[in-house]
């Protein structure tokens, strides 16, 4: 894929770029690796103090980073506001509370004295996605920048203003240059970076795919991986739930980022004493939706991010159609310039076709009916992802099970799936494997160091 700007809304390629040669690539990563050498030393006060730097750029200039997040994928201009001010929030989470995460931990021993150190493991690679081009970086960045490492950034080809917009985020807020650089470069480009001796370890966020093929890299030479992937999360109601806090957050979760997220609730699971009523006004809330331009703050969905996203969920639905799905609403790409592709509803979706067994990554409400819990979990757990689940009832017993026997890296019970800095976020099964945020997050990236001392 080309490095451009291309307009969600309208088709156009509004500016591209040269991707990074060899020799550009290699002094960037010389750049990366002398920083490091006085980054390692600087003090937790010295870095929590940059980083609240980073949280008030992010804070005040909100707007202006919303605005290029939105011309270049899409999402809407609210929505893109409020990531740049949950950015903020990440930094200042570590600002506050990563000493302490990464503070020595004494040990038992044999020795006068034992602890653990954690250090930090050097340069860190993160090849990040374009769905939420400010979050997903700074989720990755705040810790690693806390904890001592230096970030080497490849992000998806269609968001390089936002790759350089973060670059320079981080330099204004004080931290020394080469600490954090931007690399634009192709997918392709991803394996000569990674096989650099100077490079740690890396993380992705994206599809199975683009994380597979990392792993395999790092697993050639040895080196360290967080993925996190995607998920066809289930969103289960069960008799007992509350009917209208359950539909009106199923609209948030499943159409927040037009879609486009990990965590998006992508198959509802409905018990039948709830079903028709759920399904009936799922469907009227759908069709009130307004679609239109993200920069319009009238709208709820905006374009999908790229034209080949758009193509791609259109096959899934047709293909789970002609299967025998049946649509409710949707179903087809809206006749206009632009990647717009309308909330959909399929139910009556067969057990082997794409509407059971793959992620829908945009506005497609997956609907199955189920006749109690058992078959609610059973079906929940039926796929290879394991990212969230939110599920929804008022019984403490069902509460309990729905814990304990649903196969994903977080519940979220009578809630939406969401990623809070205060809480670990990952997945199992192919969603990927280690996690972000929260204490769990920062000590991804460290060596852990044992010390003896006779
Ligand atoms: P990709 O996984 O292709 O892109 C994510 C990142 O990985 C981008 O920076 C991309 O670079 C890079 N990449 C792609 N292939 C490789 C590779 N072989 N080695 C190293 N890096 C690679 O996502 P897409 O944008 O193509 O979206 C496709 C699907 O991925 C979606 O439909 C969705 O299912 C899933 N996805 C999941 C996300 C999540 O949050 N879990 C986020 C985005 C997508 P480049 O842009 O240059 O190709």
């Amino acid at each position: 894929m080309a490095i451009a700007t291309v307009s969600p809304v309208t088709g156009e390629t509004l500016k591209t770029f040269t991707p990074l040669t060899s020799e550009e690539i290699q002094s960037k990563i010389a750049i990366a690796q002398t920083s490091l050498e006085a980054y390692r030393n600087t003090t937790f006060a010295q870095r929590s103090q940059w980083l609240h730097q980073a949280a008030d750029l992010l804070e005040k200039n909100s707007t202006e980073y919303g605005k290029i997040m939105t011309v270049e994928m899409g999402k809407t201009l609210k929505s893109a506001i409020a990531e740049a001010k949950k950015c903020a929030l990440v930094c200042r989470y570590y600002a506050d509370h990563g000493a302490e995460f990464l503070k020595d931990i004494p040990g038992e021993s044999d020795g006068s004295a034992a602890f653990v150190r954690y250090q930090p493991l050097g340069v860190i690679l993160a090849v990040m996605p374009w769905n939420f081009p400010f979050w997903q970086v700074f989720r990755f960045a705040a810790p690693a920048l806390m904890a001592g490492n230096v970030g080497l950034l490849k992000h998806a080809s269609n968001v390089p203003q936002c790759a350089i917009a973060i670059q320079e985020i981080i330099e204004q807020a004080g931290f020394p240059p080469g600490v954090f650089q931007t690399l634009l470069i192709g997918a392709s480009q991803v394996e000569e970076v990674l096989a650099d001796e100077r490079v740690q370890a890396a993380t992705l966020t994206g599809s199975e795919y683009a994380g597979a093929s990392l792993a395999a890299t790092a697993g050639k030479y040895i080196k360290k991986t967080v993925l996190e992937l995607g998920g066809s999360d289930p969103f289960i109601v069960l008799n007992s739930a509350d009917l209208e806090l359950a539909v009106s957050t199923a609209v948030t979760a499943r159409m927040l980022n037009n879609g486009q997220s990990c965590i998006a609730a992508k198959r509802f699971i409905l018990q039948t004493g709830i079903a028709d009523q759920f399904i009936e006004q799922l469907t009227a809330r759908f069709e009130a939706l307004k679609i239109g331009d993200p920069m319009d703050d009238s709208v709820d969905v905006g374009p999908l991010a790229t034209a080949s996203i758009r193509q791609e969920i259109d096959q899934q639905v047709q293909k789970t159609v002609a299967m025998g799905g049946k649509v409710l609403t949707g179903g087809h790409p809206l006749d206009r310039p632009g990647n717009f592709y309308p909330p959909t509803i399929l139910t009556d979706i067969p057990p082997d076709s794409p509407g059971a067994l793959e992620e829908f990554f945009g506005p497609v409400a997956l609907v199955f009916r189920v006749n109690d819990l058992e078959e609610a979990i059973r079906l929940a757990n039926g796929i290879n992802l394991g990212l969230g689940a939110s599920v929804w009832t008022e019984d403490e017993g069902e509460r309990d099970r729905l814990i304990n026997d649903i196969e994903a890296g977080a519940v979220f019970v009578n809630g939406l799936v969401k990623s809070d800095p205060r809480l670990p976020f990952g997945g199992i099964k192919r969603s990927g494997y280690g996690r972000e945020l929260s204490i769990q997050g920062i000590q991804e990236f460290v060596n852990i160091k044992t010390v003896w001392i006779r």
